[in-house]
């Protein structure tokens, strides 16, 4: 059984609510943080932790956090990104939806280490209907005395917010979610200035993933040395798991990083109870739909022969070649019947539908990949189409503003690397 901490409390009744929420232990390391701690401690914290985004960058949040321009004068904020929109991915839901309470501390706790005194919490549009229970959470912790003027009796003042997005997959990108929630069109700004000097309204700005955001409740409950002991070298901690696909047991599922495999996650009853109708596997996309996806024997051992473990270093072990990323997590199961090739012109629609169009290999290239994987699929497919679609991906990647280039391109690339053969079968 896996350490649990986001989801220790899944089982509790009414855990959206604040009373039960504090019945569990709710709220102890806001109090912690604002009574006993100081912003620099509470970011140490975090910096030891070892601790990274959630969100798929997979980059430390000490360090982001210790990024942050402190110019006099100047309002800093927290923008919690809740624009989970790749494919394949749904734990922030989950965890927005169940567990309210959870973010909202770590709002708090994360805030008091920024020096922040506004949040926002920047939702898809499509969760709209979770907008009313964040509301709720926010509502009762300020009734509660967490939120607002003199939090707890201290000289810390914080106000949270809700914004909801257009449903639009690029606001999920950090520069494009500032642009959004300033009211504009969520285009990517080009970096630097990134937004720890220049965020939103210009001003510093940390965004974080809502994820990260609720880890940082256990990190200041336990204290950061104690935190990196769980997990697996660089992959420190718990990691929320969207399971989707071709498997018996669907659902978010909380792992220990490093400590589980590949092939257990996928056949263990505690997780996805293995693949559906007794079929053999045939692929993975480990990370979301964004990162390379892997046939069996690649996703189940690495090179040199080892198990494949969940975590950030062994899923990425044998880089673009023969490995893939974590990426947010959303891992998704394919079974013998899938051809890969008609699972990439889905991908590549997607890309295509969201690029905001503003550099021409993302704008273009994006289009020709799904005129041309939808050409393959449809029967209309010549042989070199194959070849064409591997040297447009080269175009794209490294090329773009933001990276969604590169999401639309490392499938692409994988696709063809892996399963050409799924490829030639629609080519006559
Ligand atoms: Fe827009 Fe695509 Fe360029 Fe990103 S890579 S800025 S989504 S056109």
């Amino acid at each position: 059984m896996s350490t649990k901490l986001l989801l220790k409390n899944d089982h509790v009744a009414n855990i959206n609510k604040l009373e039960v929420y504090k019945q569990h232990g709710g709220y102890a390391s806001a109090e912690k943080a604002i009574k006993t701690m100081t912003s620099d401690t509470l970011v140490d914290e975090v910096k030891k932790s070892g601790l990274r985004g959630r969100g798929g960058a997979g980059f430390p949040t000490g360090m982001k956090w210790s990024f942050l321009a402190k110019p006099a004068g100047v309002p800093r904020y927290l923008v919690c990104n809740a624009d989970e929109s790749e494919p394949g991915t749904f734990k922030d839901r989950y965890l927005m939806e169940r567990h309210p309470h959870l973010l909202i501390e770590g709002m708090i706790c994360s805030s008091f280490a920024l020096g922040a005194n506004t949040g926002f919490i920047y939702i898809r549009g499509e969760y709209f209907y979770i907008v009313p229970i964040l509301e709720k959470a926010i509502e009762e912790a300020k009734a509660a005395g967490y939120l607002g003027n003199n939090i707890l009796g201290t000289d810390y003042n914080l106000e949270l917010h809700v914004q909801v997005g257009g449903g639009a997959y690029i606001c999920g990108e950090e520069t494009a979610l500032l642009e959004s929630l300033e009211g504009k069109r969520g285009n990517p700004r080009m970096k630097p200035p990134f937004p720890a000097v220049a965020g939103l309204y210009g001003c510093p700005t940390v965004v974080n993933n809502v994820e990260t955001i609720a880890a940082v409740v256990p990190i200041v409950a336990m204290g950061g040395d104690e935190y990196a002991k769980i997990g697996v070298g660089k992959s420190t901690g718990t990691k929320l798991i969207s399971a989707s696909g071709h498997i018996n047991k669907p659902g978010v599922y909380e792992i220990e990083l490093g400590k589980v495999s590949v092939e257990e996650f996928i056949n263990s009853e505690e997780y996805c109870g293995g693949v559906w109708k007794g079929r053999k596997l045939k692929a993975v996309v480990a990370g979301g739909s964004s990162v390379p996806i892997l046939p069996t024997n690649l996703i189940l051992q690495t090179a040199d022969g080892n198990p494949r473990m969940m975590s950030y270093e062994s899923l990425g072990e044998g880089g673009f070649i023969s490995g893939t990323m974590m990426g947010s997590g959303g891992f998704i199961v394919m079974d013998e019947t899938v051809n890969i090739a008609e699972n990439l012109y889905t991908f590549n629609r997607f890309y295509h539908h969201e690029s905001c169009g503003q550099c021409s290999p993302c704008r273009e290239g994006t289009g020709w990949m799904e005129k041309l994987t939808h050409s393959i699929i449809s029967g209309h497919g010549k042989p070199s189409d194959i070849d064409l679609l591997w040297d447009l991906q080269t175009k794209i990647d490294g090329k773009t503003i933001c990276p969604l280039g590169e999401a639309a391109a490392w499938p692409v690339a994988s696709a063809v690397r892996h399963f050409r053969a799924d490829f030639e079968k629609l080519i006559h």
